[in-house]
C-alpha cells in the first residue's frame, strides 16, 4: 500500500514506503520523474514520518529546484541533433525532414514528440549500424543483431552471443560520441570485459576516445531531458 503526504506550501507530495529492511527514515528524489519518496522502517509511526519530512522541507525544495527540467519538443523550440541545436518547424509532407539546421515536422504540436522520436530512431539505427559494421571489420569480428532502445543506464551493450544494443538518444550527441560508443561495443566482441586489453583494442580502432567518454559522463544525462511521450 502506498500512502502519500503533503508538506509545505506550495505542497510537495511525498510517497511513503514502508520497508522491513529500513532502519531509519530516508528521502529520495527520483532522477527520472522527480517524484519524492520517504522510506520508513515498518514499525515507525506516521507522525514521525511527517515530522521527518517537514524537517527536510528546505533540503527537498533546494534539490527539486536544481533538478533540470524536462524538455518537450514542440514547434518553435530547439532540440539536439548530432550535437547541435536545431529548430523544430512546421512542414508539409508525412515525413520529418531535416534541412539546413531545421527539422520540419507535419501535423499538430501534440504529434511532434512522437514523430521526432520515430525519426530519431531511424537515423540512429542507420548511423549505428554503419559504424558498427565498419568497426567490426577493423577488429575482424561480426555481430549478430543490432537493437535500438531507449535505455537509461547505458548507451550501448554487447552480449556474449554478439548482439549489440544502442540507445537511440545517441543521435542527439556529437557524431564522434556516436562513433566512440559503436567502437566501444564492437570491441566487446573481442574482449567481453573492461580489462586493459579491452581499452587497448578500443584505442587501436578509436584513438583519443577519452574526450568522448568525458562527453558522455558530463553531458550524457542532458539527452534524457528530452521527453518524447506526453
Ligand atoms: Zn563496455
Amino acid at each position: 500500500m502506498t500512502e502519500a503526504l503533503e508538506i509545505g506550501n506550495p505542497p510537495i507530495t511525498v510517497m511513503l514506503k514502508k520497508s522491513a529492511r529500513a532502519r531509519k527514515f530516508s528521502l529520495r528524489i527520483s532522477n527520472s520523474d522527480g517524484s519524492v519518496s520517504l522510506t520508513m522502517p515498518k514499525q515507525a509511526i506516521i507522525h514521525d514520518a511527517i515530522a521527518f519530512a517537514n524537517d527536510h522541507e528546505g533540503w527537498l525544495r533546494k534539490h527539486l529546484c536544481k533538478r533540470p527540467n524536462k524538455i518537450l519538443p514542440v514547434f518553435g523550440s530547439s532540440i539536439l541533433l548530432d550535437g547541435a541545436e536545431v529548430q523544430i518547424m512546421f512542414g508539409q509532407g508525412s515525413h520529418v525532414r531535416f534541412d539546413a539546421g531545421v527539422l520540419y515536422v507535419s501535423g499538430t504540436n501534440a504529434q511532434v514528440p512522437a514523430k521526432l522520436c520515430a525519426f530519431y530512431k531511424t537515423l540512429a539505427r542507420d548511423r549505428l549500424v554503419q559504424a558498427s559494421e565498419s568497426y567490426a571489420k577493423m577488429v575482424g569480428r561480426s555481430f549478430s543483431r543490432i537493437t535500438i532502445r531507449d535505455t537509461r543506464s547505458r548507451w550501448g551493450s554487447c552480449t556474449s552471443d554478439g548482439n549489440l544494443m544502442y540507445s537511440w538518444r545517441l543521435i542527439m550527441a556529437p557524431p564522434s560520441v556516436q562513433a566512440y560508443v559503436a567502437a566501444h561495443e564492437v570491441c566487446h566482441l573481442v574482449e567481453m570485459n573492461h580489462s586493459d586489453a579491452f581499452w587497448r583494442q578500443v584505442a587501436a580502432i578509436y584513438p583519443n576516445y577519452k574526450k568522448q567518454r568525458e562527453w558522455l559522463r558530463h553531458q550524457g544525462s542532458h539527452l534524457h531531458r528530452y521527453q518524447f511521450k506526453r
